[in-house]
């Protein structure tokens, strides 16, 4: 199994480092290209307005679309803003290109600066035991989930209610970083997506 991380800017280390210890192949990738050979993708989480200028400047917008439509991908934090078709706090989207594919709606810098970043345990439907082992979750100036619409479905929660991870198919996007933490759970969620062992 080979796995990309889009390494163009933000948090791909940490996603290659988890990848590896999970006995996968993982491919920083930096030029469409490099989407050839692939199982799955990630898009890390960084600066969501940053990714995506560089995306459309390496001419990755159309590649991405491409490969997502039969692969695996998974977008975490600005990654998932990057998956989204719209982001719904009303602000101006001018000089911030989305890959559109998700049937999502998403909410830039939704905490507010008090909680800039913040640690919350999540129950994720998703995984085995996601009911009685919580999932460590780590925010950083995370966007929420607004909506997830069609096919996409809510598969982990705030207490409060507050979406913050989706499924639609084979895409997989969460407001938080799983890479940060030692909990791999997602990411092994992940790579069953990806086709991993079936
Ligand atoms: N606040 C960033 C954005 O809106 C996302 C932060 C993150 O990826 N940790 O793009």
């Amino acid at each position: 199994m080979r796995v990309g991380v889009l390494a163009l800017q933000g948090a791909f280390i940490e996603h290659i480092n988890m990848l590896k210890s999970l006995g996968v192949e993982a491919v920083e990738v930096r030029l469409p290209e490099q989407l050839a050979g692939l199982d799955g993708l990630i898009i890390p989480g960084g600066e969501s307005t940053t990714i995506g200028k560089l995306a459309v400047m390496y001419g990755f917008m159309e590649p991405l679309r491409r490969f997502a439509a039969e692969k695996a991908l998974w977008g975490t934090c600005a990654g998932m803003i990057f998956m989204a078709k719209a982001i719904g706090d009303g602000r101006s989207q001018h000089g911030q290109p989305l890959l559109a594919i998700m049937d999502i709606v998403v909410d830039r810098n939704a905490f507010g600066r008090q909680v800039d970043s913040f640690e919350a345990d999540l129950r994720v439907s998703v995984f085995e035991n996601g009911q009685s082992k919580p999932f460590p979750a780590v925010f950083i100036r995370a966007p929420k989930l607004v909506a997830a619409k069609g096919d996409a479905r809510v598969i982990a929660e705030l207490e409060d209610g507050t979406a913050v991870a989706a499924q639609q198919g084979k895409w997989l996007a969460t407001s938080f970083h799983p890479e940060l933490t030692g909990d791999d759970r997602f990411h092994q969620y992940f790579l069953q997506l990806a086709g991993k062992d079936g």
